[in-house]
Order: structure tokens, then C-alpha cells, then sequence
């Protein structure tokens, strides 16, 4: 029998691969979602694309799958990082599910001089990447960085990667990506406070940094989150 149920596992798929289930992922397939022996199944891990798996074994505390045919290869996104200041829980959470959703291949968070959360829990914000996967059909999923100072990220830029630095303070995103290229990039998103002279000025002068509007209108840090994924994806991505 067929479900339509969708893991994400971390550990190797392969044809006739077994997958041994930590507690809460059995109690998910065998107590929420009451799946028996014989079920199959859809795992992914980020590398291996996706396979249809069969349930060997199935008990509260564990279980056993068995990898039968990969249903379908790894898509890997666009080479675009996510680079956002962190702002309330709940909606960082949400940049980061929209950022796994729409097609981001690495997560960063970014402190600046106005980022107003510095606690960031990094497995937990993994766990949202994860599950935005699961529930997309992405075979992908992103890494969720651990956060980083402004300074840090710029100082160490890597060399041929591109910066869409969306700057409250400007005009029209679609030309300048256009006109940038294709290639490495990265998004960068600033605090609920913006971004401040100092860091407006370093990043102005860095050449690979493209300063980019979202529009008249001042955006929350999630929603131009989702409008530069938007924007970039139409122009550069593989939307
Ligand atoms: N406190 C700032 C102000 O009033 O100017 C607003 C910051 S906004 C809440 C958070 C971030 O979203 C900004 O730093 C920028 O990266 C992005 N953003 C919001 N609206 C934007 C726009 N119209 N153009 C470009 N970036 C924008």
C-alpha cells in the first residue's frame, strides 16, 4: 500500500539500503500516521534525491525502512544564499521557510548594528528548512548557517559571488539584476531597524554588491525577504 507521506532522513538512500528510524521519526510514521509493515513510503536526504522506501520493521521506539526505487533525482537550487538580519522568532522562522520554499541553496544569519534579536537557534531554524522541504517536494534542502557580523560576511566574501543588497533606501531591483548576470549570488536583508550610514556606506563601496529597491514602500524584514527571493528567481533563478 501507497501514502503519501514524506521524510527527510540523514543518513544514506540507496537500492536496498535500509534506513533504521530514530524514536520520534517511528513515532511520527507508526503513531500519528499509523503506517504498517509493507507501506511504502517517500525519503529524502538532501543528497541521494528522493526514494520510494517500504516499512520492514515498525515499533514504538524504532523501525526499519528499505529503499526500493528512487522516485526521483536530487534538484539542486539555484547557487543563491539567503543573508538576513534576524528579527522576531516567529517571523525569522518564516524567512527561513520561505527562503527553503523558494528555492535559497544556503541560509545565513546576519548580525548588523540595528539587528534587535541576537539569540538565534540554529537546529531549530534547520528543522524549519527541513520541514518546508518535506512539504514542498524539494529534494534539496538548505544549510541554516550559524549567525555572523556583518563585517565577518563581508570581509570574507567569497570571490565571483554576486550581492543583491536590498537598501531601503533605493531604486528598481529587476534592471540591476539583469544587468549583474547570472552566477554565484547572494540576498541580503537587513534588521527591523535597517540598515545604519556606516553599513550602507561599507557595502556601497564592496564591488560586488548591487544596491537594489523593493518598491516605494518600507517592507517588514520577511516580506522583503520573499520579494527579493521573487525578484532575484524571475530574473536569475530557475523559476
Ligand atoms: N527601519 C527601516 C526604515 O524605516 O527605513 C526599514 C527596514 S525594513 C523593515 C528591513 C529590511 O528590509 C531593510 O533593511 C531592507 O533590507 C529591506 N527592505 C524593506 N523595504 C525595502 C525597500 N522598499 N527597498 C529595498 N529594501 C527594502
Amino acid at each position: 500500500m501507497a501514502s503519501k507521506v514524506r521524510l527527510y532522513v540523514d543518513q544514506p538512500l540507496g537500492k536496498g539500503q535500509t534506513v533504521l528510524l530514530e524514536r520520534d521519526q517511528a513515532h511520527y510514521l507508526f503513531g500519528v500516521m499509523r503506517l504498517a509493515v509493507g507501506t511504502v513510503l517517500s525519503l529524502f536526504n538532501g543528497r541521494d534525491g528522493e526514494w520510494d522506501v517500504e516499512v520492514a520493521e515498525a515499533g514504538k521506539r524504532g523501525g526499519a525502512l528499505t529503499c526500493l526505487a528512487q522516485t526521483r533525482p536530487l534538484q539542486m537550487p539555484p547557487d543563491l544564499w539567503l543573508c538576513f538580519a534576524p528579527i522576531k522568532k516567529a517571523r525569522t522562522d518564516f524567512i527561513v521557510e520561505k527562503a527553503a520554499e523558494m528555492g535559497a541553496a544556503r541560509i545565513l544569519p546576519v548580525l548588523t548594528d540595528f539587528t534587535n534579536s541576537e539569540r538565534v537557534r540554529v537546529d531549530r531554524l534547520q528543522a524549519h528548512a527541513v520541514e518546508a522541504a518535506e512539504q514542498c517536494g524539494g529534494t534539496y534542502v538548505p544549510e541554516v548557517a550559524e549567525p555572523v557580523k556583518l563585517d565577518r560576511l563581508l570581509a570574507d566574501w567569497p570571490a565571483g559571488r554576486q550581492l543583491m543588497f536590498c537598501d531601503e533606501a533605493l531604486v528598481g531591483a529587476g534592471q540591476v539584476l539583469r544587468d549583474a548576470g547570472p552566477g554565484p549570488w547572494a540576498i541580503l536583508i537587513g534588521p527591523e531597524g535597517g540598515f545604519s550610514e556606516a553599513e550602507r556606506k561599507r557595502l556601497r563601496a564592496q564591488p560586488f554588491a548591487h544596491p537594489v529597491s523593493l518598491g516605494p514602500r518600507i517592507l517588514r524584514a520577511d516580506t522583503a525577504a520573499v520579494a527579493a527571493l521573487t525578484l532575484w528567481q524571475q530574473a536569475l533563478g530557475d523559476w
